[in-house]
């Protein structure tokens, strides 16, 4: 086989798993290579919040992942997943990452672990821990090669055992021995429509954006698949808040992350295309399943009936301030500047919405029957629902949707204002199945020799997710991976 590099073991992108993965399987005593289809490294985890949960025991913490995975984890895989989690705190310490713990935290479903489950809560941002990841890949002389998109595995059709991978690198074609693994830790699919369409939402994927990086466009799906892998947890989607769709679909990544959530009292509500309150506007949406009622979906009418879907507010919720977190807001709150969009200062929302006013993102109407009218409602029905948020608003008690009493201010000050909302997605959570040594598997549940994977491309978590455990999972799982590439016997001559 031609080769342009030859190397123990080659790591396909460039995020916490990739990083964590090289620098086991060099500590390891492997050569490695790192390959990154962008031109810079980072992927999610550079934008990500950096949050990490991290159970103080491993036996609850068997109970509540056991709890939290419904089924689509077997024992061990449960096991394994709780003690490299309890393990967090020796793996940063190891790699000398100075970090605190935070205060215990209650799990994201009191419901399953009451009382249960201790958590502490460390947080280097993600754009801090990956500069302290790409800082020890570097002292390793780990060689990088960005703007290097790998295409295929190379696989002998016989023993089935991965050999490489054919990659373009600026639009050249090379070839990457590596003689003892390849370890895909090429993140998700959240920028790919197809599969999203696919596995999760048909129907659905004009309204929905990235919250993370363009890079994660499910390629590793694709490679493992073609090498015979199984594949697992394809329904697991984390959702975000709400954005701005138009803004969105411009810059083709979720801008306006967080619509409404400016901890501010407020007229605005969530309605849609009939004028309809549909849901509580203060849930969390956050990982959570709550962001499904903007997707329910009408069998008889054959559409999503909430979508297309609005904030509308008044002008006294716009003269408060921005309607979205802008950087300045966030830069002062723990956790910092998070998501693509701002952390690479592609738009910020301004600071009096005015530049979004111009632009036509955010639609002004001096009547609601011209508010009704510019977002295609009947006016009659829009006219009701801000009769009955206003009601709400006297009685301090929502009792359509149960909305913190504090989060109300009545609709009444004219001009009125509409934005068109988009679903931010945080990450997916589905890939090539794998077993506790990140060994990937095929269909039958046998290894195909020499392909590992690690992080969020394949996660443990098959439906529900704890908060602040992807990141994690990504250092965790990497250097799991990386170890055991190490360790396989290198392809002779
Ligand atoms: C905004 C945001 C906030 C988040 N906050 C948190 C949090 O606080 N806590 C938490 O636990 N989780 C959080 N997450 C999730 C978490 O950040 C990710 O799941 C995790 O960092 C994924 O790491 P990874 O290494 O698997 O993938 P990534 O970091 O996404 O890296 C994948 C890399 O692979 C590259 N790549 C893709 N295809 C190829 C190819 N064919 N060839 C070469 N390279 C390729 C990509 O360009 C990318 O650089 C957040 C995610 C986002 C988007």
């Amino acid at each position: 086989m031609k080769k342009d590099y030859d190397v123990d073991v080659l790591i396909v992108g460039y995020g916490a798993a990739g990083a964590n993965a090289a620098i086991a399987a060099h500590d390891a005593g492997a050569r490695v290579l790192i390959a990154e289809k962008l031109d810079v490294g980072g992927g999610n985890s550079a934008v990500c919040a950096g949050a990490m949960v991290i159970p103080e025991s491993i036996e609850a913490a068997i109970a509540y992942y056991r709890a939290l995975s419904s089924g689509t984890v077997g024992e061990e895989m449960v096991r394994a997943f709780a003690e490299a989690m309890v393990g967090i705190p020796d793996l940063l310490s190891r790699l000398g990452l100075e970090f605190t713990a935070g205060p215990p935290i209650p799990p994201s479903f009191p419901s399953m672990m009451s009382g249960r489950l201790k958590q502490i809560h460390i947080d280097p941002t993600g754009e801090n821990g990956f500069r302290f990841l790409d800082g020890q890949v570097k002292d390793r002389k780990i060689e990088i090669l960005t703007d290097t998109q790998v295409k295929t595995l190379i696989q002998n059709p016989e023993t089935r055992e991965i050999l490489g991978a054919k990659a373009q690198r600026n639009g050249q074609d090379i070839q990457l021995l590596a003689r003892k693994g390849v370890i895909l830790t090429c993140g998700g699919y959240a920028y790919n429509p197809a599969m999203l369409a696919n596995f999760n939402f048909p129907g659905a994927t004009d309204y929905i954006f990235s919250w993370g990086s363009p890079g994660n466009t499910g390629d590793g799906i694709s490679l493992a698949s073609e090498a015979g892998a199984a594949l697992w947890h394809m329904a697991a989607i984390e959702w975000g808040r709400f954005c701005a769709r138009e803004p969105s679909k411009k810059f083709g990544t979720a801008i306006g992350y967080g619509l409404g959530r400016t901890k501010r009292a407020g007229s605005y509500m969530f309605v849609n295309k009939f004028g309809e309150r549909f849901m509580a506007e203060d849930a969390l949406l956050s990982h959570c399943k709550e962001q499904l009622e903007i997707l329910r979906y009408d069998h008889g009418n054959a559409e999503y009936r909430n979508l297309p879907a609005y904030m509308i507010f008044d002008q006294t919720y716009l003269s408060r301030g921005p309607i979205a977190p802008t950087a300045q807001m966030l830069r002062t709150k723990r956790g910092g500047i998070v998501g693509y969009c701002l952390v690479n200062k592609i738009y910020d929302w301004s600071a009096d919405n005015q530049a979004e006013l111009d632009e036509g993102w955010v639609l002004q109407a001096e009547t609601v029957a011209d508010l009704a009218n510019k977002i295609g409602a009947r006016t009659d029905v829009l006219e009701k629902t801000i009769t009955e948020f206003n009601r709400a608003c006297i009685e301090r008690c929502d009792s359509l949707f149960g909305r913190n009493e504090k989060t109300l201010a009545p609709f009444e000050t004219p001009p009125y204002f509409a934005v068109e909302l988009g679903l931010s997605l945080v990450n997916t959570q589905g890939g090539p199945k794998r077993n506790v040594n990140c060994q990937v598997l095929d269909h039958n549940d046998g290894v195909i020799p020499r392909l590992y994977a690690a992080g969020e491309l394949g996660s443990f978590f098959g439906f529900l997710y704890q908060v602040g455990s992807n990141y994690p999972e990504a250092w965790a799982f990497g250097q799991i991976a990386g170890k055991m590439a190490a360790t396989e016997t290198p392809l002779s001559e």
